[in-house]
């Protein structure tokens, strides 16, 4: 066995061990030629490769049950759709193409008519491309893209996932996850938390480690070869807590879970959560090729909401955009997603579409009595946050705050907090707009640690502008998960912080131990460190 070591930034607590899966990359388009020499020897290896891909998914259906199982076998179905085979077939013989372009461009044609065709149809198409994918690999003699069905329990490695792959992961099959891209704030990061698969992130040199096995930190973010044997997640002990957010002198301060599913919700709840401080819709409709109706955003929005009726929710509207693109919203691609139109400036092209999710949301409130507010997403200006809260009033939703993700957004809090209820400060995308760092990309994570103390100074202008208007001020990035990092933040005026499940015991004993005092020392010392790990230190020293 290698006795490889490798170094990434762990992202997902616990450890685990076992044999290594990997996920193959995106399937390149492949190319026009060579013409093949004998077209109808060509054109006959088309239907042996769509049998083989169809019994591999009937056999994955067999396994499966529920949606996962009719999804299963009508994509089985498509991949021996004798239409698209015989189009496929043509393509070889007529124009010369090779077996696995023919498919490509004849799967093509279906996926454009099925786009075409809008509504269920045009769910489907993505369904023909995930068929059309197979069979090229399977012409190609290559691994198909996507992630793999795993038959047994492993360690899943890529090169970066995708947030809606991240979602579907399993984690009874998952044993952790490590990425050679991929930073401690991506949203890939932040949904392995919540299913509670370790993960290790920015793993250099993960992709060309020819090991069997894998032995997987998620704490310190260390990754070993071994021998492949499994060993399960191991996590390290919970915190007790009693599900309030008080600090020894008295001083309240709401600890409240991130929520994007209602399994999130559910989890959050269970731990003790005083409500929720960020719900990530977007989360909801990764997936979905259309705006889903009102009925159905209400349907989804309501399963979040019902472990938390007559408790404080905030409901963020859609972020779409950089690395959460919804099909519906963002259907062209841009030259920097990240500084695109995302968030909030979708809607002020399409304002209907976030209208219509304000009804949606009122809508669910209603029905679960949920104690909801909504935030906005992606807030660069004052007259932007005006806007906002005008449109949530006319639906009839009477809290409306803004996040505070954009430097501009945190130099004139006071200019907002004076026409929204709220703001709760996105550290993940505050830290990277403020250092110019991409938060996805592992070669730049340690510009984005919560604890480098210029974030920390933009956190502060934006908790004294809260408590001079005396209106409250959240922070629901991942900042607010790191129980020491906490009680800085309440130091530098943070009235209350919303994280990830599993966070939420650990923080709240850790306030517990604390009060208002130490924690504005703790802020000061922090707040005129010269790097991270010094304001770490002077955090803890008056503990
Ligand atoms: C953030 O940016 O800190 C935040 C909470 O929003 P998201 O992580 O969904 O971008
Ligand atoms: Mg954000």
């Amino acid at each position: 066995m290698s006795s490889a070591r490798l170094n990434g930034v762990g992202v997902s607590s616990g450890r685990a061990s076992g044999p290594v899966v990997r996920v193959a990359e995106s399937l390149p388009e492949p190319p026009l030629g060579p013409r093949p020499t004998d077209p109808k020897s060509e054109a006959a290896r088309i239907r042996p490769a769509t049998e083989v891909v169809a019994q591999r998914l009937t056999d994955r259906a067999k396994h499966a049950s529920g949606d996962a199982k009719a999804v299963l076998e009508t994509t089985a179905a498509m991949a021996n759709d004798p239409s698209l085979i015989k189009q496929a077939e043509k393509l070889v013989i007529d124009d010369g193409l090779t077996a696995a372009r023919a498919v490509y461009q004849a799967a093509g044609k279906f996926v454009t008519a099925l786009q075409a065709a809008g509504g269920y149809m045009a769910e489907r198409a993505r369904d023909v491309q995930d068929v059309r994918d197979r069979v090229v690999a399977e012409l190609l003699g290559i691994a198909p893209p996507g992630i793999p069905d795993l038959a047994s329990p492993s360690v899943l490695v890529a090169r970066d996932l995708a947030p809606a792959d991240t979602a579907g992961l399993d984690p009874s099959k998952v044993l952790a996850l490590v990425t050679e891209e991929g930073g401690p704030t991506s949203h890939t990061a932040i949904l392995a938390r919540s299913l509670g698969i370790p993960a290790v992130v920015a793993c250099r040199g993960v992709l060309e480690l020819l090991v069997e096995g894998l032995d997987v930190d998620g704490d310190t973010g260390v990754v070993r070869a071994s021998d492949g044997t499994v060993r399960a997640a191991a996590t390290g002990k919970k915190a007790v807590w009693n599900g309030v957010g008080i600090l020894k002198d008295g001083h309240r301060v709401k600890v409240l879970g991130n929520v994007g599913s209602p399994a999130d919700a559910a989890a959050a709840a269970a731990a003790g959560a005083e409500g929720v401080g960020l719900f990530r819709t977007e989360f909801c409709f990764l997936d979905a090729a259309e705006e889903p109706s009102v009925a159905a955003q209400t349907e989804a929005y309501a399963a979040v909401l019902a472990p938390f009726a007559g408790k404080p929710v905030v409901v963020r509207t859609l972020d779409a955009g950089a690395d959460k693109p919804l099909a519906f919203l963002n259907p062209d691609p841009e030259p920097n997603p990240a500084l695109g139109v995302r968030g909030l400036r979708v809607a002020f092209d399409r304002p209907e579409v976030l209208d219509r999710q304000l009804t949606a949301i009122a809508a669910a409130a209603a029905q679960t009595g949920a104690d909801v507010s909504v935030m906005a997403p992606m807030v660069a200006l004052a007259s932007e946050a005006a806007w906002f809260v005008s449109r949530a009033r006319a639906a009839g939703i009477q809290r409306a705050g803004v996040m505070v993700e954009v430097p501009s957004a945190a130099l004139a809090a006071r200019e907002i907090l004076q026409v929204v209820d709220f703001v709760s400060i996105g550290t993940n995308d505050l830290a990277q707009y403020v250092f110019a760092a991409d938060r996805q990309l592992g070669g730049v994570a340690a510009l984005n640690d919560p604890w480098q103390p210029p974030l920390l100074r933009l956190i502060a202008l934006v908790g004294e502008a809260g408590t001079a208007l005396g209106k409250p001020v959240g922070v629901c990035g991942e900042a607010a998960a790191d129980p020491l990092l906490a009680c800085v933040l309440i130091g530098l005026g943070i009235t209350s912080l919303s994280m990830n499940h599993t966070a939420l015991a650990d923080v709240g004993a850790r306030l517990a131990t604390s009060s208002l005092d130490i924690c504005q020392l703790a802020a000061r010392g922090a707040l005129a460190a010269p790097d991270p790990g010094t304001a770490k230190l002077a955090a803890r020293a008056p503990h």
